[in-house]
C-alpha cells in the first residue's frame, strides 16, 4: 500500500481511491499528512473561489418532524422539544432582513412537517422567487416524492440539501428507525439531481458506530453522485435522544475529511458548519483553512432559535441576524478571507490559470 501522502497525490490526480485505500488513508493520517492535505485543499479552494467565502441565510422554519432519527433533538419522540413553525409572513420577513444584510441565498430548513403541504410550500417558494428574483432558494425539507421536488423546482427553488447521513445501509439502520433506509435517501438525491437542482449531500462525522470503512463508502458514494455541495459536521449528542451518552465527532477528523473532499472534488461548495463551530470556538475558521468555502448563519427570529436544537450547546442561538453576520465577517477576515455578497454558485473560477 502506498503511503498516506502518495494516496493524497493519487486522489488529486485521479479523483478516486479504492475502498481499501480510503480506509488506509483515514486510519493512517497524522499531523504531517493533514498539513500536506490542507495545503492542497487551499490551493484548489483558491483556484476556484479565491479568498471568497459564500454565505447562505438559514431559515429554520419548523421543528415539527414526523421522523424519529436517533441522533436528532427534534425527533418526534422528544416530548421536551418546544415545537414551533414560522408562517409565510414570518418566513418572508426573514428573507427581507437577510436581503438587507447582503444574503443572496435563502435556505429553508425544517423537520418533515405535514402542516406545510405541497400547496403551502409552493406558495412560499413562489413568493420568495417573485420577491427576490436575484436570489437562490435552497430547500432542506427531507425526503419527498420526486413529483413534489419537481413542482417545488418549478415554483422557483434552485437548490436542495439532503445529507445522505451514511452510505452504508446497516449503519444507516442503526441511526434511524426501520421505516427509513439509505437506499431511499440516495434515490431522493438522484431524483433531485435529475430534476436539475444544485444538490447538496453530506454526513455527520463520528456518528455512533461509524467506522473508517463507512467513511470510505461515504466518499465513494459522493464521488459517484457528484453533488454541488457536501455538508459535513461532527455528530454532537443531544441530551433528550437515545444517543445522549454517545461520544461526539472530533474536530481533527472533521477537518481532515473536509480537506479530502476539497481535493477529491475541487469545485465543491463546502460549508464550515455550525456543528463544527459548536465543538471548537474557532471550528469554522479552521474548517475554512482545511478547504471549506461556505458559511450558513442563522436568519431565523431569535424568539425561535433555541428551539431548533438538533444537538446540545448549538452556537449563535441568541444573536440577531445582523450580529451573526458581523461576527462571521470579522472571523473570516481574521484568517485572510472575505465574506461575499453573491449567490455563490457552484464552480465559480476566481483566478483560473494560476495553477
Ligand atoms: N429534516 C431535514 C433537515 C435535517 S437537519 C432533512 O431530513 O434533511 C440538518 C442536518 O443536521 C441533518 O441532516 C443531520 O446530518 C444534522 N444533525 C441532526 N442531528 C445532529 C446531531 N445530533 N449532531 C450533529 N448534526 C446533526
Amino acid at each position: 500500500m502506498e503511503q498516506p501522502k502518495q494516496l493524497i497525490d493519487k486522489l488529486e490526480e485521479t479523483s478516486r481511491l479504492t475502498k481499501e485505500e480510503w480506509i488506509f488513508l483515514i486510519e493512517n493520517r497524522g499531523t504531517d499528512t493533514a498539513d500536506y492535505l490542507f495545503a492542497k485543499a487551499r490551493k484548489w479552494q483558491h483556484h476556484y473561489y479565491g479568498k471568497q467565502i459564500y454565505t447562505r441565510g438559514l431559515i429554520e422554519f419548523t421543528n415539527y418532524c414526523k421522523n424519529d432519527c436517533y441522533y436528532c433533538g427534534i425527533r418526534r419522540s422528544n416530548r421536551n422539544a418546544e415545537r414551533y413553525r414560522l408562517n409565510r409572513e414570518q418566513i418572508l420577513e426573514c428573507c427581507q432582513i437577510g436581503y438587507g444584510l447582503g444574503f443572496r441565498t435563502f435556505v429553508l430548513q425544517g423537520g418533515e412537517d405535514g402542516w406545510f403541504t405541497q400547496e403551502r410550500l409552493e406558495g412560499i417558494v413562489s413568493d420568495i422567487r417573485n420577491g427576490y428574483p436575484d436570489c437562490a432558494i435552497t430547500l432542506s425539507l427531507g425526503e419527498r416524492p420526486k413529483e413534489s421536488y419537481q413542482r417545488l423546482f418549478e415554483a422557483g427553488a434552485d437548490r436542495y440539501l439532503l445529507r445522505h447521513e451514511t452510505a452504508d445501509e446497516v449503519h444507516y439502520k442503526s441511526l434511524h428507525p426501520l421505516e427509513l433506509s439509505a437506499a431511499h435517501r440516495k434515490q431522493c438525491l438522484w431524483d433531485l439531481k435529475e430534476i436539475g437542482y444544485q444538490t447538496g449531500t453530506g454526513f455527520m462525522v463520528g456518528s455512533p458506530g461509524q467506522t473508517s470503512a463507512h467513511l470510505a463508502e461515504d466518499f465513494i458514494f459522493i464521488r459517484e453522485l457528484e453533488p454541488h455541495m457536501v455538508g459535513i459536521g461532527p455528530f454532537v449528542p443531544h441530551h433528550d435522544t437515545p444517543f445522549a451518552a454517545e461520544a461526539g465527532g472530533t474536530l481533527e477528523l472533521t477537518l481532515f475529511l473536509i480537506g479530502l473532499l476539497r481535493v477529491m472534488l475541487p469545485k465543491l461548495l463546502l460549508p464550515a458548519t455550525t456543528a463544527l463551530g459548536t465543538i471548537d470556538p474557532e471550528g469554522r475558521e479552521k474548517g475554512i483553512l482545511a478547504g471549506a468555502n461556505v458559511v450558513m448563519p442563522n436568519l431565523s427570529p431569535t424568539s425561535v432559535r433555541r428551539k431548533y436544537e438538533l444537538y446540545d450547546n448549538k452556537i449563535c442561538t441568541g444573536d440577531e441576524a445582523a450580529e451573526c453576520r458581523a461576527c462571521l465577517s470579522r472571523r473570516i477576515e481574521s484568517i485572510g478571507y472575505e465574506l461575499t455578497v453573491s449567490r455563490g454558485d457552484y464552480g465559480l473560477t476566481a483566478d483560473a490559470g494560476e495553477i
